[in-house]
């Protein structure tokens, strides 16, 4: 029986929810078109983690339990998930569109011959391979593409589909590395993290993002103690990456991260189009502004006209009485 098998991400000791979107929406494609739902887990607890995974419908989980996996290294991680694909031939082999997914979905796709459509924001079966809707262009078009052959690979951006559980008990079944780490040429000596921001943007449920509105460090503990009640993590406009107040990896935009949270608040953010590229695909979006003719109330379902350091002392007040 021809399946869909998605690749599920770990980081930090959790199965990325990206990752489980993707089973989400594999699990519904799959269902439809008769196909089984498979997932693998390659990390060197994989085993953990399957209790997470059965939960969103996979029937048949693979893992490759292994030491190497303890960091991601494109190398090792190629050769496992290119004899996965070989043993499992199959039909789509869909990811979700991680920093790993990008060091790594060009080469398996060359290595397995593979049709391959990265970073699209939805995707549904056809007679051969996939249709898929992928924003181009700093999101302004959206190209609508297929992908045919043997073996096709997606990449889908986070928050393209809803968490949906079905639950289902699957056969885990354990498949070797077949690589070891004396065959490795490169060795990973240290990773340096750019920020120390605790929550990945990628990832983050709710995201609250500075702009130049954003003046001092008033402002800034305004934004800190705002994400701070939402547990959001927090963004920045390019304004404010480059005058040095927050990091660059902060930076969401066209030449930043592409986010889709469920929720974005934009504070002093004027919504150029540089930066609505990196945010137009979250869920609900809250615009703060001054200007009631900013762009960003173009793309926003709730906006607050008004100056934020005026705003947002009783705006956090009162999410922090609603919390208790
Ligand atoms: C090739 C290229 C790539 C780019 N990539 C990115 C990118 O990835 N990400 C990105 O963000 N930008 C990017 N930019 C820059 C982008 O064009 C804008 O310049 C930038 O997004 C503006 O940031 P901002 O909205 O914070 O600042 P501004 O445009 O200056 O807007 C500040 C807003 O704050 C409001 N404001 C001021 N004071 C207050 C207050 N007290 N209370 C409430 N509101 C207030 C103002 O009304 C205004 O709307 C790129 C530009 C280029 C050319």
């Amino acid at each position: 029986m021809s399946s869909i098998l998605t690749y599920i991400a770990i980081a930090d000791g959790k199965v990325k929810r990206s990752s489980l979107e993707v089973l989400s929406h594999s699990k519904k494609l799959a269902d439809a078109a008769g196909f089984t739902t498979e997932a693998v887990i390659i990390d060197p607890n994989a085993s953990n983690y399957v209790e997470d995974v059965q939960k969103y419908g996979a029937s048949k989980i693979y893992l490759v339990e292994d030491a190497l996996f303890s960091e991601h290294r494109n190398s090792p991680l190629l050769s496992a998930l290119a004899k996965i694909v070989e043993t499992v031939d199959p039909k789509v082999t869909a990811f979700a569109s991680t920093e790993g997914t990008k060091d790594i979905l060009g080469a398996l796709a060359a290595n397995q011959k593979a049709a391959v459509v990265a970073d699209v924001s939805s995707f549904e079966l056809i007679d051969g391979g996939i249709k898929a809707t992928r924003p181009v262009m700093a999101a302004k078009i959206l190209a609508n593409v297929e992908a045919k052959g043997n073996k096709v690979l997606v990449s889908v951006r986070s928050g393209s589909y809803d968490l949906n559980e079905s639950p289902a008990t699957a056969e885990v079944i354990s498949v070797d590395a077949g690589v070891s780490e004396g065959d490795l040429k490169a060795k990973l000596r240290e990773i340096i993290s750019s920020t120390s921001d605790t929550i990945d943007l990628n990832e983050a449920e709710s995201i609250v993002a500075a702009g130049r509105g954003v003046k001092d460090d008033e402002g800034k503990a305004l934004i800190s103690e705002l994400a701070g009640v939402l547990n959001a993590g927090i963004g920045a406009s390019r304004a404010l990456t480059e005058s040095g107040m927050y990091d660059p990896s902060l930076q969401i935009g066209q030449t930043g991260k592409v986010v889709s949270p469920q929720l974005y608040i934009a504070v002093g953010i004027s919504g150029a189009i540089q930066h609505v590229a990196g945010m137009a695909n979250s869920k609900v979006i809250v615009a703060i502004n001054k200007d009631p003719d900013a762009p960003i109330f173009e793309v926003a379902d709730y906006g607050i006209v008004g100056d934020l350091y005026k705003v947002l002392p009783p705006f956090i007040e009162e999410l922090k009485k609603i919390k208790t």
